[in-house]
């Protein structure tokens, strides 16, 4: 017997949900691959990928598998007890990456929240308890918690939420001299993006990242990678830290892990992970099954070479377009990002307005996400199929056509 629902719609959103958000017009209902369809049945090409989330775009056949099966063996059991897929994806990460140790959890700000706890704690236990300073970047993000909100360099989140966390300070991204004159031996950990993500699309400079790594070692700072964004894949290597031969002390990543399912991991090494003793610290949900058998399948397609291939190859389909558009309408100054994380930056005329930019997309039947007002950001499927960014990008051109005028 099936249940009668009251039909919903996006007007109900303005009743029943906290005004945070500002959701598209249309309500989307179904996906596949990188196509969903709303509640009208009308198909639109998914070039925001819930955000960098969906790196195997809609209902992937191995994640739909995994989700599934594991959904009728075991949910959840918390970790007083510990389960088979949380198991084999932390051996995962710690064999792809840098890592020895994980702690799995179930949003990026989670992760991040771990990252920094952990540095903290590091700093207390072997130096004391004067070394908690933590030096982040202007327009950085790093969640929406108290703590990644005063962490992240994006005042616009923190302000008007009481008292921040103490000791946190901010300066210029990419600008190694800044942050030379910022740290000091109180400094505990220095976070970074290795490609700003909601800052708009903003890859570091590699002498950033190896000034910063040695200016770590000098002071006794934990260097902490936030690759929720630019991880999994997304950057044409499995973590963004690998493009460029810079080793984080801390890793955190979430978004394109579970490719829609939440779930997110802080990756760090053995020596840092023994300050995190039974107690320190922990979530009931992180490292739940299901999480993790989906995680699990996501990492075993998307760190291929062909894959991590195709996502390289994709970049430069849609850079290439991207500056055609450009060009023709006169509306960037430039492209930039890394694989399928891709910002075009509006030009001087079209400053602030990259939401109509959303719009026009969304009536061309189309998704797209913005970067902050000044940047149109492209976050697809990995497995995106060239013949759906073409047609997408042909929707963009079209959108961009309409908005100039042209
Ligand atoms: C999205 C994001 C976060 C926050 O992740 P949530 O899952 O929304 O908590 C943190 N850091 C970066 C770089 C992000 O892009």
């Amino acid at each position: 017997m099936s249940v009668q629902h009251d039909p919903v719609q996006r007007a109900d959103f303005d009743q029943v949900m906290v005004p945070s958000y500002a959701p598209a017009t249309f309500v989307p209902v179904r996906g596949a691959g990188s196509r969903v369809w709303d509640q009208s049945g009308r198909e639109l090409i998914d070039f925001s990928g819930g955000i960098a989330v969906n790196a195997l775009g809609h209902a992937h056949p191995a994640l739909v598998k995994a989700l599934t099966e594991q959904a009728g063996k075991l949910w959840h059991v918390s970790n007083v007890f510990t389960n088979e897929p949380a198991l084999r994806l932390a051996r995962k990460l710690v064999d792809a990456t840098f890592a020895d140790r994980v702690f799995l959890c179930n949003s990026g700000a989670e992760a991040n929240e771990a990252a920094f706890k952990l540095a903290r704690r590091v700093a207390h236990d072997r130096f004391g308890a004067d070394k908690y300073e933590i030096i982040a970047a202007t327009n950085s993000f790093h969640g929406r918690t108290l703590f990644t909100v005063s962490v992240g360099g994006q005042p616009k989140y923190s302000d008007g939420f009481g008292p921040k966390i103490q000791g946190i300070t901010h300066v210029p991204y990419n600008d190694l001299e800044a942050l030379r004159a910022a740290i000091s031996d109180k400094t505990c950990a220095v976070v970074i993006e290795p490609i700003q993500g909601e800052g708009g699309v903003l890859p570091a400079d590699l002498a950033y990242l190896q000034g910063a790594r040695a200016l770590c070692d000098e002071h006794n700072a934990l260097l902490v990678f936030d690759e929720v964004q630019s991880g999994v894949g997304r950057s044409g290597h499995l973590y963004a830290y690998q493009h460029y031969g810079v080793t984080p002390d801390v890793l955190s990543s979430a978004k394109s892990l579970g490719g829609g399912f939440p779930i997110a991991a802080m990756l760090t090494t053995e020596a840092l992970a023994s300050h995190l003793a039974v107690g320190t610290h922990g979530t009931t949900y992180g490292g739940n099954p299901l999480g993790c058998a989906v995680a699990e399948a996501l990492l075993d397609v998307v760190n291929t070479p062909e894959v991590l291939a195709g996502v390289k190859a994709k970049h430069e389909r849609f850079k290439t377009r991207l500056l055609q558009i450009g060009e023709r309408y006169g509306v960037f100054s430039g492209v930039r990002g890394m694989g399928l994380l891709i910002g075009a930056v509006l030009s001087d005329a079209w400053k602030g307005k990259a939401r109509e930019f959303f719009d026009a997309a969304a009536s061309e039947n189309l998704m797209i996400l913005q970067a902050g007002p000044d940047v149109v950001r492209f976050a697809p499927s990995l497995v995106i199929e060239d013949a759906d960014i073409d047609e997408g990008l042909d929707r963009f051109e079209r959108a961009v056509a309409k908005l100039t005028g042209a």
